[in-house]
Parts: C-alpha cells; structure tokens; sequence
C-alpha cells in the first residue's frame, strides 16, 4: 500500500464544531545552518501569538530561542549553538511590546517540545502558565519555570479526546478553541496545537505543529518518496550489522518510529480542506510571509483569515527552489 493509501485509512474523529476561535499571529526569529549572512538556505523559528477571542486571553505557542542565549545558555549550549549562530529579529518579549501588547497580560505559554529553539525565555510574561509535554520541563525550561504555575500534560493523568488523527486531544480552554494534541516523536512529550481560527459553521483551524517534522514536505502528497533522515553518530557506523560495536545512525527525532506516525497523522490532518499545518520552522510560509509582512507580528493581519485569503499551500516540492544550496 502506498503511503498516501496509508494515511488515507487512518482513523479520523470529527472535529467539535464550535462559536469560539482564536486569533493567530506568527513572529518568526531567523535561524540559518551557516555563519554566512549570505547563506541561501534560512528555516524561520516560529513563535505564534494566540488571542482567545470570547475571552480576549492571549497565550504563545513557542518562544523560539532565547535572545540572550549568548549568555543566557549554559556553557555546553552555547558551544553547540555558535559555529551556526541563530540571526535574531528580537526578544520575543520586547517584539510584542513593540506591536502594541503587554507582555504582561500574557496569560499562557504552550512549549511544543522541551529544546532550546522553542522553550525561549519566559522571563517577560510574569503571569504566564507555562505549558507543556512529559519531558519538556526536563531541560532549560524547568530552570526557569522554578516556582511558576505549570501544566505538564501526561496523557496517562489528563482527561483527553480523540481529535482528528490525534489519539490524545487536551482542550485548552474548554470550549474546543484550543486542542493540544499528542504528537510524539521528535521528543517523547512533544505537542502540536490545533487551533480554531474561525467559527462555526464550517470552522477553520490551523495545526501548530512544531518540530514534527522539519522538511515541509513530508507532509505533503508528493511523488518523491520522503523519510524522516537518519545521519551516522560520531564516531560510530552507518552500517550497525557490518560494526556492531559502534554507536549506530542516529536521528534528530528521540523515537524515529513515532515520529513517524506522528508525521502521517499530521499529513492526514493537512489533508482536511479546514486545517492549514504550519511547522515551527516552515521555511515553505516562511518564503511566502517573509515578503508580505503584514502576516507577521506587529503587523496585525496575522494567519486566522488563512481559507478566506488562500494561504494554505500546495506545498510543490521544488527542490531547486526550496533543498540546501
Ligand atoms: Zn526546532
């Protein structure tokens, strides 16, 4: 059976009609794999502003990385990071202020996964319930997060739904707004949002999926047949049967098996006309919002109108457009 014919068959549970939705508004810091300002190939670090709107609630999804991380990071960090050092818009803090809001008045942040380009700095939203998987509080953040409100969402503890392809759902607020689903893989705790980003009837939403995958078209329909890479561990062998002895391929994904299956289900939910996915490092809208930037914050059009205004992409693999140069 071929992949798609896989996906097709998933299970699929309605998704909640409902009046209430969210305002979507990405701020992206910029983070390239060279230290060449002029490299070609530049993947965006999304974070996303959400505005409850029947509450006027606003919340992030992903703080991406830290502005200070030349000294806010631990030393072994800081030396991973600096032979393709991030280029940074802005403090995501200091970015929202400049866009008119209070960061302040932020009352949650949603961490998809617990590593250092997502969990930023929580430092600026006092007030902020801090959000996140079974292991994301494990590294940096749960330095910070000493003494603040959290959420730890272990699907074996919390009352969830099936959504959609998502066997664990946690409804945010309570009214089918906000659903943070379990997409483990990348990370064993990793949470993808999707949010309703207009009413019913006919309610759109968009899927916050952040590092589910990283080359936007694995889930896409493609003729080229993508897998999730795997790359040989220092030291060790590409071949584990001809070199038993050393450290075999190694993967950016803790459970390459579940990363799979969370990379189908969220090909399934890109497959609904309703949802539009976004990766944390969609370089695919990066290029599109990159030159129209009132989709960025603090410019105010944000991505909720997303059906309405034809946002959603076909994501055509063109490699000599979108693969490293
Ligand atoms: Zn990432």
């Amino acid at each position: 059976m071929s992949i798609d014919a896989v996906i097709a068959a998933l299970p699929f549970s309605p998704i909640p009609e409902g009046e209430s939705y969210c305002e979507v508004t990405p701020l992206a810091q910029i983070i390239t794999p060279s230290s060449s300002a002029t490299a070609l190939y530049r993947a965006p670090t999304f974070s996303f502003y959400v505005k409850h709107e029947p509450s006027g609630k606003t919340l992030f999804f992903d703080l991406g990385i830290r502005y200070d991380w030349e000294t806010g990071f631990a030393e072994d960090l800081r030396n991973f990071i600096k032979p393709a050092p991030p280029v940074m818009v802005g403090d995501v803090g200091a970015l929202l202020k400049e866009g008119g809001a209070n960061p302040e008045d932020v009352s949650g942040v949603i961490i998809s996964h617990r590593h250092w380009d997502h969990t930023g700095n929580i430092a600026p939203f006092p007030k902020a319930e801090v959000v996140g998987g079974i292991d994301t509080f494990n590294a940096d953040l749960g330095r910070q997060t000493a003494g603040r409100q959290t959420l730890v969402l272990d699907w074996s503890r919390v009352k969830s739904s099936k959504i959609g392809s998502f066997d664990h759902a946690y409804d945010y607020f309570g009214d089918g707004s906000i659903w943070l689903c379990d997409s483990a893989g990348h990370t064993a705790g990793h949470l993808s949002a999707l949010v309703r980003t207009t009413p019913s009837p006919n309610a759109t939403y968009v899927l916050l999926s952040g590092d589910t995958c990283h080359h936007p078209f694995l889930i896409s329909p493609t003729t080229h047949n993508f897998r999730l890479a795997t790359y040989p561990a220092r030291g060790g062998s590409d071949n584990p049967r001809k070199h038993p002895g050393l450290p075999p391929p190694c993967c950016m994904h803790s459970d390459m098996e579940r990363a799979w299956d969370t990379v189908c289900r969220t090909r399934r939910m890109e497959a609904e006309d309703n949802v539009m996915v976004v990766l944390g490092h969609d370089y695919v809208y990066w290029r599109e919002w990159r030159d129209n930037l009132n989709r960025l914050w603090p410019n105010k059009a944000g991505i909720h109108g997303w059906k309405k205004d034809g946002l959603k992409m076909e994501r055509k693999y063109e490699p000599e457009k979108y693969d490293i140069q």
